[in-house]
């Protein structure tokens, strides 16, 4: 398994993070933890991708708009340095992909289950509907290479 060696050469160049097999692709800020699904086809693409969310620093618990930012930012550090370093073939349609199922979900979690507006996020995983006034709780799971885990379009 050559991404079994990856992970160890990521763990060797990055004793400040763990790296932690799990179901799904994460990084977490509190934990420096990037947990990874090593039964995954894309192992490779998407554990750089959390590599470049930890390189950044990003952080947990931000506004929708900021969340679209930092991951077409992980994904453009991926592509651009850590891909070339680690010698891992990332598949470009696979990095939009997620982009595009990431953007759809965080629109269809800031639609107003009354009407079907678009709401205004006002804090975190609060929401406010500016037609008819409702305010919801929108499920606040953060997946990268969310295509494979939604379970409805
Ligand atoms: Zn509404
Ligand atoms: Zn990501």
């Amino acid at each position: 398994m050559p991404n079994k060696s990856l992970v160890n050469i990521l763990k060797s160049d990055f004793p400040q993070i763990n790296f932690t097999s799990g179901e799904y692709f994460k990084w977490s800020f509190d934990e420096k933890t990037i947990y990874f699904n090593p039964h995954d086809d894309d192992d490779g693409t998407y554990l750089l991708h959390e590599l470049a969310h930890a390189i950044l620093d990003h952080r947990d618990f931000d506004l929708d708009v900021e969340l679209v930012r930092k991951e077409s930012e992980a994904w453009d550090r991926t592509i651009v340095k850590l891909a070339d370093k680690y010698e891992v073939d990332i598949d470009q349609n696979e990095a939009e992909m997620s982009l595009e199922s990431y953007r759809h979900w965080l629109h269809q979690r800031s639609k107003c289950p009354d009407c079907g507006t678009n709401g205004l996020q006002s804090k975190n995983t609060h929401y406010k509907c500016i037609a008819c006034g409702c305010s919801w709780r929108a499920n606040d799971a953060r997946i990268c290479g969310l295509k494979r885990y939604r379970v409805s379009a």
